[in-house]
């Protein structure tokens, strides 16, 4: 870590501490946040393109610093914000800032950056999420345009982003080659935001389901080359799986941080809890696990930054992450007892935010699927 880092990181925690944590309790009662207002703060900061290109707003810094705000994001007492937060950095903008075309990213990528646009990402439907080359939602050229008619499931920041980078079928070709992705405005005749989902965790955030009835959209919002979508989109994965698991270390370091300090201060027999030395020796097995965890999340982000293909690196970093989701929040919560127990202590709400990582953007079992086919074990 440079000055740099070191710099960015506290600007980014005074950030966490003003302008989220005192309004994370209400948010989640609600529901939801104010995205576009918390948005426009954040951008005028610059923290929604720590690593996008100069030209269109951002900082131009490469992925490490990214990472950092990931990890402060996820110190943060809301998970639904810090994942609202990492769609519209990580998620819907990063194949937009690498392959649209000038036109596109002045419209769509320099305001997503300035905060004055939401976005979302729409790659999962109701019946394809873990396999996304299934996935149904056509787009047919008519002119010039797209004509889109299909549906998109689950999609964080639904309910209020201004446009959607969408994976649709744009050819009868194969699965891999048939795919484009395509901005997509969501005030457009045509599209209808459903009711918003009501989710075991990530509370704060809005996710929605999307119907788009023979929605037009000018061919020039596709995003790079026509059936190059599943390519980019794959692409686009490794920064989601880097920012999952980078947000996921500072969550689980978290668990062990508040539970230390509960344990500590609780007493049982006469004694503190945390003089136990069971209790110890667990919280030590964790912080392992999370160090482990932490060295592979940063691994994976060196080798991007060099420009390597960190598919491998990066699918394994998700992979611990979402393996140690299950595992760290549930013992730490343990420890906590009946308070633990209770629906607004902060082990339960990170138990509950954390569960998504062993689902969303390629639930663990995809991510085996993923290392298995790096290591040569597997044709799929
Ligand atoms: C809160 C939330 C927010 C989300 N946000 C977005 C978003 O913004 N944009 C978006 O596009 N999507 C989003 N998603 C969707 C998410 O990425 C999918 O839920 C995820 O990819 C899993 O797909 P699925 O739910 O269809 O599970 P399925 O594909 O039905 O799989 C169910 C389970 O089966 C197992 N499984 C699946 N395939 C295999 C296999 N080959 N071998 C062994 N086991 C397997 C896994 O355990 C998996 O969890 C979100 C989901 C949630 C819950």
């Amino acid at each position: 870590m440079t000055d740099e880092h070191e710099a960015l990181r506290r600007s980014l925690r005074r950030f966490v501490e003003t302008e989220i944590n005192p309004f994370a309790d209400a948010w989640e009662e609600q529901g939801a946040f104010p995205a576009h207002e918390l948005f426009r703060k954040a951008g005028k900061a610059g923290f929604l393109g720590i690593s996008k290109p100069v030209e269109f707003g951002g900082l131009g810094l490469d992925y490490s610093y990214n990472a950092i705000a990931a990890e402060e994001w996820g110190r943060s007492h809301s998970g639904g914000v810090a994942t609202a937060l990492g769609v519209q950095t990580d998620m819907a903008t990063p194949a937009l800032a690498r392959h649209g075309s000038d036109e596109l990213r002045r419209e769509f990528l320099a305001p997503a950056i300035a905060g004055e646009q939401v976005c979302c990402i729409g790659v999962s439907e109701e019946g394809a999420g873990s396999d996304v080359a299934s996935l149904k939602t056509r787009a047919v050229r008519d002119g010039g345009d797209y004509v889109i008619t299909g549906s998109k499931m689950w999609i964080t920041n639904g309910a209020q982003a201004d446009w959607m980078c969408m994976l649709a079928n744009t050819s009868d070709g194969p699965p891999h080659r048939n795919k484009s992705l395509i901005v997509v405005p969501l005030k457009t005749k045509g599209v209808t935001v459903g009711r918003t989902l009501n989710k075991l965790g990530l509370r704060s955030s809005d996710t929605a389901q999307i119907f788009f009835d023979e929605v037009r959209v000018p061919v020039r919002h596709r995003i790079g080359e026509e059936g190059m979508g599943f390519i980019y989109q794959m692409e686009q994965f490794q920064e989601e799986r880097m920012y999952a698991a980078a947000k996921a270390v500072a969550m689980l370091q978290a668990c062990i941080d508040i539970t230390v300090d509960y344990t500590r201060g609780r007493r049982a027999f006469g004694k503190p809890l945390l003089d136990n030395q069971t209790i110890q020796h667990k919280l030590a097995a964790m912080q392992a696990e999370v160090e482990a965890l932490r060295a592979i999340t940063w691994r994976a982000v060196d080798l991007h930054v060099a420009g390597e293909n960190v598919t491998q690196l990066a699918s394994i970093a998700k992979y611990l992450a979402g393996k140690l989701a299950l595992e760290i929040p549930n013992a730490c919560l343990q420890f906590w007892g009946g308070q633990g127990y209770m629906w607004e202590a902060r082990i339960s709400r990170i138990m509950r935010d954390i569960r998504l990582t062993a689902i969303g953007g390629g639930a663990n079992e995809i991510m085996l699927q993923v290392i298995a086919k790096n290591m040569g074990l597997s044709g799929r």
